[in-house]
């Protein structure tokens, strides 16, 4: 069946291959971007892939805007069925180093707003008896990762969410599932040098970076009818990075 779908960070990366991959399945999807021009450029690819929905400015630690997001896509489109929490930042630093901004920043955008915008799209679901809220941790979520307490902290905050959420949503039909990446080939990880590239493809027994695609057909998967019983769940997918139990 076709859904409403509400995409955060879709203007590039991984967020991106998650709209298209959704709006080639048959669904609606709205995807955000941080400023006009990042909207537009969502609008334009879905344009482009002959889909329903278009693009909407969000930043995801505007509360007012998160709500006026949500009661448009409502009144145009209808309640969202799917929420994809994907819109994320790093603020690198050895926590020595790190300023209380790094941190408060990092938290506000991966995990805070999370909680801010998927209780706003609880309403519709709950009132729908079908949901699906699927949020992006990280495989350094898992493993920790020097340098990252602040961004490894919020990723491990998501998948305690994710499972906390779906007890207490279970009944009514909607599921909570965490994609968690290894390293994708984004504009995230772009800021690499060769010198940690190499060493990191050292770490990844499938011997390659992730592909935006990789994930988005994940997630593609815990949103179709395929995974109606699965929830709670972290699904990794990382190359053979972390292997959890
Ligand atoms: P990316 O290429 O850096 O893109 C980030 C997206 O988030 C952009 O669409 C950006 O919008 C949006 N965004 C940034 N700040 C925002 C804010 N305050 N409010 C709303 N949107 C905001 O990132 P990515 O690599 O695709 O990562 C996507 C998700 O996967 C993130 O949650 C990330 O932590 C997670 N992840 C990524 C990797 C990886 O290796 N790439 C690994 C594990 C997990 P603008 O274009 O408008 O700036």
């Amino acid at each position: 069946m076709s859904q409403i779908c509400l995409v955060t960070g879709a203007s590039r990366g991984i967020g991106k291959a998650i709209a298209l991959e959704l709006a080639t399945q048959g669904h609606t999807v709205i995807g955000t971007g941080t400023s006009p021009a990042s909207a537009e450029n969502v609008t334009t690819d879905l344009r482009a892939a002959r889909a329903q929905g278009r693009g909407a400015v969000l930043d995801v630690n505007d509360l007012q805007q998160i709500e006026s997001v949500v009661n448009e896509i409502t009144d145009e489109f209808g309640p969202i069925s799917v929420l994809v929490n994907n819109a994320g930042v790093t603020e690198d630093n050895l926590l020595m180093r790190m300023k209380p901004s790094q941190w408060e920043k990092t938290l506000n955008t991966n995990l805070a707003a999370v909680f801010a915008l998927t209780k706003l799209c609880l309403k519709g679901m709950t009132k729908a008896r079908y949901g699906r809220i699927i949020n992006l941790s990280s495989v350094v979520g898992a493993t920790g990762n020097a340098g990252q307490t602040n961004y490894a902290a919020s990723k491990a905050g998501l998948i305690g969410f994710t499972k906390s959420l779906a007890l207490e949503i279970a009944s009514r039909g909607i599921t909570v599932n965490a994609v968690a990446p290894g390293f994708i080939d984004t504009d995230m990880t772009s800021a690499l040098v060769e010198e940690q590239r190499s060493k990191l493809l050292e770490a990844i027994p499938l011997a390659r970076l992730g592909r935006a695609e990789d994930i988005s057909k994940a997630v593609a998967f815990l949103v179709s009818d395929d995974a109606s019983y699965i929830t709670g769940q972290v699904l990794h997918v990382n190359g053979g990075m972390h292997m959890s139990s």
